[in-house]
């Protein structure tokens, strides 16, 4: 596979892309000449591929079934989704369907990382069992890493902890946690206790979905980043959502940020369910429920986003199009300065690479691995500005995807 004349992500000029053998070959300037084999990218941006670094991919495509969450509040999906467990029995193949469909909607759009939670506190295990099994069939063609998520508590749940220890036997690759839904602080506290020590134990990663909620009393993040530094497992975590930190007062959040730099941790936002998810307790002046995306990121710290949901009782629409998240996330979050703009693309890409740790075979780089997409666009602003169309993705020197960007004709103007 041969690309001609095309940018690169921060470098300056056009280039020349070669892979072999799976992996990027040559890069080298480009001399105006198109050589005989290669395609002509026309100037477009050539970049690493977007990375999905949570979703949920258990529940998605089931919205509707067997009603729509009427309200929108996270409250009626969670009934909504006991009502489609009850009446449509998680099995093996129609979970394997739905995730399939919800992939190729991502790949459509450029991902070619994707991690997901699954409910281990579903203990038939279909869901486990289905996204293991496709997580296998599908490495080397699209990477999938699995979060053992313990929707319901690991502590408030009749045998939480053994669910979660059942998981990481099968082969999960991080150990996951809600430590504000399980039902005292104790709890919660000794549930992160119980995460680090599981993930010493198996050699996994964590990601712990914390402080999901509005209430500025939920402070389970110093819990977690003091426990990933007496661990030194910063790199290897992290932090989900963390709404409330939008909430927490500016004296407090002062002091947090020391332990947050120190632990190392990472961080995800999920802008588009946040701000459909949270503020639902109050009338006016409603607040975002999005955490802290600008201060942490301007502090040093690594903040990927994702969409958590698609087609599910908590989150009706989305079609796995990260650059619509990101566009929620940039307007929410105060990040449309040109000097945030010329950047925002690492919010989906470079950082979410970082959170699943596979810097390793992430980057445009000889002897990597040839992973890159090719958009419709010439920088981080163009891209975003067009939401424009990604009309190449190749993984591991194969072709993923490509499209046909639309073309419109406009009439006596
Ligand atoms: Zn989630």
């Amino acid at each position: 596979m041969y690309i001609a004349n095309c940018r690169i992500r921060g470098r300056e000029g056009l280039w020349n892309v070669a892979c072999e053998n799976g992996k990027f070959d040559r890069i080298r300037p480009a001399d105006g000449i198109i050589p005989e084999g290669a395609t002509d990218a026309k100037e477009r941006l050539l970049m690493p591929p977007f990375v999905e670094p949570h979703i949920h991919l258990d529940c998605v495509m089931t919205a509707g079934i067997p009603h729509y969450n009427m309200s929108g509040t996270l409250f009626e999906g969670i009934s909504t989704w006991h009502e489609y467990k009850t009446t449509q029995p998680l099995l093996i193949p129609e979970i394997k369907d739905r995730a399939r469909q919800a992939l190729r909607l991502m790949a459509e759009h450029g991902v070619q990382f994707v991690r997901t939670h699954v409910d281990v506190t579903e203990t038939s295990f279909q869901s486990a069992k289905a996204l293991l099994e496709l997580r296998d069939e599908l490495k080397g063609i699209l990477e999938l890493q699995l979060v053992a998520f313990p929707q319901n508590g690991i502590l408030s749940t009749v045998g939480g902890k053994d669910l979660m220890i059942r998981a990481m036997d099968m082969g999960f690759d991080c150990v996951g946690g809600i430590p504000h839904f399980e039902f005292c602080r104790e709890y919660g506290v000794e549930s992160l206790d119980f995460i680090f020590a599981l993930a010493e134990k198996y050699d996994a990663m964590v990601d712990v979905h914390c402080d999901e909620m509005d209430d500025e009393q939920s402070r389970y993040l110093e819990v977690l980043a003091t426990k990933a530094w007496e661990r030194s497992l910063g790199p290897r975590t992290v932090a989900a959502h963390t709404c409330a930190m939008g909430s927490y007062n500016n004296a407090y959040t002062t002091k947090l940020f020391r332990a947050l730099l120190e632990s190392k941790i990472n961080f995800n936002s999920c802008p588009t369910e946040s701000v459909h998810l949270q503020g639902r307790a109050e009338n006016y002046p409603k607040r975002r429920g999005v955490t802290r995306i600008r201060e942490l990121t301007e502090a040093g710290m690594n903040v990927a986003l994702g969409q958590d949901s698609i087609a599910d009782p908590w989150y009706p629409i989305g079609v796995g199009d990260l650059l619509r998240v990101l566009e929620m996330g940039i307007h929410i979050e105060h990040l449309m300065g040109y000097k945030d703009l010329s950047k925002c693309l690492d919010f989906i890409s470079q950082n979410g690479a970082k959170n699943l740790c596979i810097e390793d075979v992430y980057g445009i780089e000889e002897g990597k691995p040839a992973n890159f997409i090719l958009l419709d666009g010439k920088d981080d602003y163009d891209v975003v500005r067009f939401h424009s169309a990604v009309v190449l993705s190749v993984h591991n020197g194969e072709i993923l995807s490509q499209k046909t960007p639309a073309t419109a004709v406009v009439h006596n103007i």
